[in-house]
């Protein structure tokens, strides 16, 4: 922590592709907690100041990486920040923005700008981890404020934050919630990592999977139950890929490769 003669740590937020909800989840905790900003100086922060700095204590990066020159922009924030931190499903998993790399990209790029298709200089989206070295992440579509003050307070401590490696089902029975398949509907709670209080199925809705997978998932197992609750292929397959599109492609590119 810091006195009045101590720099304050400097923070920035940077955003990729997204549509900045993560940036507006920090806004509403900065609101609700502006006791952080007397430990950080905030340097950059598009949605919120005007303002540039050459060197950043932690970088926060919002967004997938989905065009070339992404890459030169994360590679040279990456030079300037001693800690990066991965904001939100689009830069943890690339999110909902991977969806895309489900289909032909020009098949794409048509849907979405026509006849201007040319123009954009579009790829297939990414994690921020698949260009640059990210230190931590925080998942989520949006992210969950306290876990953004829990893992900020972590840092600003010189400590490393630790996400839960285990399913969303773990903190559902904790709250004692009736599981979503008992009201006769599929969610991906048991293969997803926990972390967000399983508040979906908390108020009645599927997780649909928005904090990533947890390390070793049964993907086959949730297949077989999905299937048996009558979901066919190709809805499992849909149900799976809103948040998991990326995940779920690594690691069928790393398996091809073991073989
Ligand atoms: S993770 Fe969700 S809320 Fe955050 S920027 Fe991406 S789409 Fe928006
Ligand atoms: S509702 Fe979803 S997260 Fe909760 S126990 Fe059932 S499968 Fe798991
Ligand atoms: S329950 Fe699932 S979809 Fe809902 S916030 Fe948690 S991880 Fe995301």
């Amino acid at each position: 922590m810091t006195d009045a003669h101590t720099p304050k740590p400097k923070i920035a937020f940077f955003d990729f592709t997204s549509c900045e909800g993560c940036q507006l989840t920090v806004l509403d905790s900065l609101q609700t907690h502006p006791e952080l900003l007397d430990v950080v100086e905030i340097v950059e922060f598009r949605e919120a100041l005007t303002g540039h700095a050459e060197r950043y204590d932690i970088a926060f990066i919002e967004g997938s990486c989905t065009r070339p020159s992404d890459e030169e922009r994360l590679t040279s924030i990456r030079a300037r920040a001693s800690v990066v931190v991965a904001l939100g499903a689009c830069a943890h998993i690339a999110g909902i923005n991977a969806i895309r790399n489900n289909m032909p990209l020009a098949e794409v790029r048509n849907i979405v700008y026509g006849d201007d298709a040319n123009r954009f200089d579009t790829y297939p989206a990414r994690p921020i981890h698949a260009v640059i070295a990210v230190d931590y992440s925080i998942p989520g579509c949006p992210i969950n404020p306290y876990e953004f003050l829990r893992i900020v307070t972590v840092l600003l401590q010189g400590r490393s934050p630790e996400l839960p490696d285990y399913p969303v089902c773990i903190e559902c029975k904790l709250r004692e919630t009736v599981c979503v398949y008992q009201r006769g509907r599929t969610c991906l709670g048991p293969i997803t990592r926990a972390g967000c209080e399983a508040i979906c199925p908390a108020r009645g809705y599927e997780c649909v999977g928005c904090r990533g997978l947890t390390s070793n998932p049964n993907l086959e197992s949730l297949d077989q139950v999905m299937a048996e609750y009558g979901l066919k292929p190709d809805a499992i397959q849909s149900r799976l890929d809103m948040f998991l599109s990326w995940e779920l492609q690594d690691r069928r590119a790393k398996e091809v490769n073991r073989e």
